[in-house]
């Protein structure tokens, strides 16, 4: 079991609200999307379809730790 994952990786997708960069990040049950810029949050399914390579560095991440 890891516990070194990180909880919070900056995306280079977009703020659909304001463009800045989005940062993927994890709570206890679930992974979800979050501009820090202007502080909402989007569900991750929104954006799977676009993940980049830091998303999925840390999903990968994640889903070794669900187990
Ligand atoms: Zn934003």
């Amino acid at each position: 079991m890891s516990f070194f994952g990180p909880r919070d990786a900056e995306t280079s997708l977009p703020c659909p609200a304001c463009g800045a960069p989005l940062h993927i990040e994890r709570s206890c049950h679930e992974v979800r999307m979050r501009c820090p810029a202007c502080g909402t949050q989007f569900p991750l399914k929104d954006f799977i379809g676009n993940a980049d390579d830091a998303m999925e560095r840390f999903l990968e991440n994640v889903y070794c730790d669900r187990i």
